[in-house]
């Protein structure tokens, strides 16, 4: 069986085409500049040259076509027909308070997810346009949405309600949700079948270190709080994103700077983070070279202020779960960045976590990368994240049931 898994973005979609009977991905592509002159379509097939097509897609739709065109291509293709497609997985940022797990897409199904187009204005519209484009391209197919959200509406109350006036919550649904559920739930799973151990036994902490950060606290493979919140613009610094700080800014920036609620919503989004910070840019690889190469103490001390986040957060967690049995990183900073992994983990031994710090510098890190001492207490493992598989999972359980 294959599952297609799509991702859509306002202007861009991601795809992977996976054989779920070896859970291999057959076919990785990208669209980009959708609506806007001269998109463009690369799509990545092993053991073929990369296949790029250059032309103008007017609409999600027209994205699609383009998609479902380059997977069934004589050449660059890796099936003979649509029909070969058994299903679709969609990654859908926001699910609310209503999904807390995957849902196959029907009408009432599709019709729910424009409520919570509010609580993610800049995702949930383009993931609506491309089920919808899908849809009237595949109308036999069963599609299912998986939700970034939905892992972590576990969350108990205490953890995800802000001591706002209640009323916030009740009437305008303000709380905690969380993000990257999809990747944290994966990795969550991959570490205890790394330690030949049940989810169900494990108090774990995931770190997902990519452009967006996160952290959660897994226990009993359920997520029982995070560190995104309302919005993906809580929690840890990031690449251009503030992550938490005090409030009152804002209320200072308005008064004292006039600034206006697209300028307050431009500098905490685009503006901060280890950009604000560094002055250089939200690339990891370029703070990591301003440092090396140049001894730039701007770009230090948003290492600094990294990985110190990063080790406050894992102290917090384990509090949380009165202890921790297993540390994952993941995403492109936490599987490639040693020293913000170093930065977070050296001194803790009181917590039972060793690191062993030469293991840690390897880059070589494969399906996982164990970079704990074998005394450790704690197994802190580097583990790529593979959403898309995730989402094909879920995708296959449900329409199979
Ligand atoms: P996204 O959240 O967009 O999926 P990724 O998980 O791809 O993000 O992570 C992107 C981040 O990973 C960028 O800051 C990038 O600099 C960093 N990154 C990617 N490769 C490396 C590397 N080899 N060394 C250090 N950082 C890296």
């Amino acid at each position: 069986m294959k599952v297609l898994v799509i991702n859509c973005g306002s202007s861009s979609l991601k795809y992977q085409l996976i054989d779920m009977n070896n859970e291999e991905s057959l076919a990785q592509g990208l669209v980009e500049r959708i609506g806007i002159n001269g998109s463009i379509l690369t799509q990545k097939v092993e053991g073929k040259d990369k296949y790029e097509v250059q032309t103008t897609l007017k609409d999600h739709q027209d994205a699609i076509e383009l998609v479902l065109k380059s997977l069934v291509d004589e050449k660059h293709g890796v099936i003979k027909s649509m029909d070969e497609i058994s299903a679709v997985g969609h990654r859908v940022v926001h699910g609310g308070e209503k999904y807390a797990s995957s849902v196959v897409l029907d009408e009432t199904v599709i019709k729910n997810l424009d409520e919570f187009t509010k609580l993610a204005p800049l995702h949930n519209p383009p993931n609506i346009i491309g089920i919808n484009a899908c849809k009237a391209l595949m109308p036999k197919t069963p599609m299912v949405a998986v939700f970034d959200t939905a892992f972590h509406q576990t969350m108990p109350e205490k953890a995800y309600m802000y001591p706002l006036p209640y009323e916030l919550y009740k009437e305008d649904h303000i709380r905690r949700y969380g993000f990257h559920g999809t990747s944290h739930k994966y990795v969550a799973g991959e570490i205890a079948k790394w330690m030949n151990k049940d989810v169900k036994e494990l108090k774990t902490i995931t770190c997902h270190i990519g452009n967006g950060v996160s952290v959660t606290a897994v226990e009993g493979g359920r997520s029982v709080d995070t560190t995104m919140g309302f919005t993906p613009l809580d929690g840890i610094i990031m690449g251009s994103r503030s992550g938490s700080i005090d409030p009152a800014i804002v209320t200072y920036l308005i008064k004292e700077k006039g600034y206006s609620i697209d300028e307050i919503n431009d500098i905490l989004n685009k503006k901060s983070g280890i950009l604000g910070i560094s002055g250089i840019g939200t690339d990891f690889r370029d703070i990591r070279s301003a440092v090396e190469n140049e001894n730039d103490s701007r770009a230090l001390l948003a290492m600094d202020i990294f990985g110190y986040q990063i080790r406050k957060q894992i102290g917090a967690y384990a509090a949380v779960m009165g202890g921790v049995d297993a540390i994952v990183f993941t995403a492109g900073i936490g599987e490639h960045a040693p020293e913000i992994r170093s930065r977070a983990l050296v001194n803790m031994e009181f917590l039972g976590i060793e690191v062993d710090l030469e293991k840690n510098e390897s880059h070589n890190i494969g399906d996982g990368m164990e970079i704990s001492k074998e005394t450790s207490k704690v197994k802190v493992v580097v583990i790529p994240t593979n959403e898309e598989l995730m989402i094909a999972k879920e995708t296959l359980e449900l329409v199979q049931k």
